[in-house]
């Protein structure tokens, strides 16, 4: 049974109700030591005022939510990505994360060229490496269910990302959430391989809902969907991942319009009986 030492939560999952400070210290209250929050969160309350906020309630940050979406039209689109990576970079270096979580992006503009957008990708992480790696910051790829292909992450397999990885090299690592990954006939054997390069960074969790409403913002809590959470967990453990579960939740008809003490509640005693 996973323990509440192992909980993270990744503040999408109450974003309508608190904001940074409330979310953070909401956890805290509940016993949970491990937030992930977003950047636009983190904008809202201020960077210094973030940091000094996660560290007063002692709060491990297991990623920084997000990086990436760097294939664009042009080449000045494509600097300008690269230039808010390193602001996300830095500010992942100042939260003391433990990643920085990319979702890649997809086709630029009226782009048809996939394998184009994939190449701005992979060049695009290999120059934020140049400074993530002095950073001592890991850089999570989050592979996304392909639906997302053009419009979010045109990476979309963690064989793909794994792939990548290996090409970039050092300091590139893998973000393993079950909502875009459950499906995948080969997600054990390259959870296996990521294990075995060092590569996994962060498990996110959630439940896949069936009939799921709507692609994006109906993700289902831990028990109510059809993901095996503790087969994927147990394969998690046996390729060496000892970092914690990050709940991520986006829900905008059913958890986001609920009491936050609820969903806190509901996600402490979910991670205990279902994952
Ligand atoms: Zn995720």
């Amino acid at each position: 049974m996973p323990s509440l030492k192992q909980l993270s939560i990744n503040l999408a999952t109450l974003r309508e109700q608190w904001d940074l400070r409330q979310a953070v210290e909401g956890c805290a209250r509940h016993g949970i030591r491990a937030v992930a929050p977003w950047r636009d969160q983190i904008a809202k309350v201020g960077l210094t005022e973030s940091a000094c906020v996660l560290r007063d309630n002692g709060m491990r940050v297991t990623g920084l939510c997000r990086g990436g979406m760097f294939p664009a039209p042009t080449e000045a689109g494509r600097q300008a990505a690269l230039d808010d990576n390193r602001r996300a970079l830095e500010e992942a270096v100042a939260l003391g994360a433990e990643c920085l979580v990319l979702v890649v992006g997809g086709l630029p503009g009226d782009s048809r060229d996939i394998a184009g957008a994939r190449r701005m990708v992979e060049d695009g992480i290999g120059k934020l490496l140049e400074a993530a790696r002095p950073a001592g910051m890991p850089l999570a790829i989050e592979p996304l269910h392909p639906m997302y292909a053009a419009d979010r992450a045109c990476v979309n397999t963690l064989r793909q990302a794994l792939d990548l990885c290996d090409r970039l090299g050092e300091g590139a690592g893998v973000a393993v959430d079950v909502y875009h990954l459950w499906w995948d006939p080969e997600l054990e054997a390259q959870i296996a391989r990521a294990g075995e390069g060092g590569r996994l960074l962060a498990y996110h969790i959630c439940d896949w809902l069936v009939p799921t409403r709507d692609l994006l913002l109906d993700r289902g809590m831990m028990g109510d969907g059809v993901i095996e959470l503790p087969r994927i967990r147990g394969w998690m453990e046996r390729a060496g991942y000892g970092g914690l579960h990050e709940v991520e939740i986006f829900s905008a008809e059913d958890w986001w319009m609920r009491d936050p003490e609820e969903v806190l509640q509901t996600c402490i005693a979910r991670h205990g009986s279902a994952t």
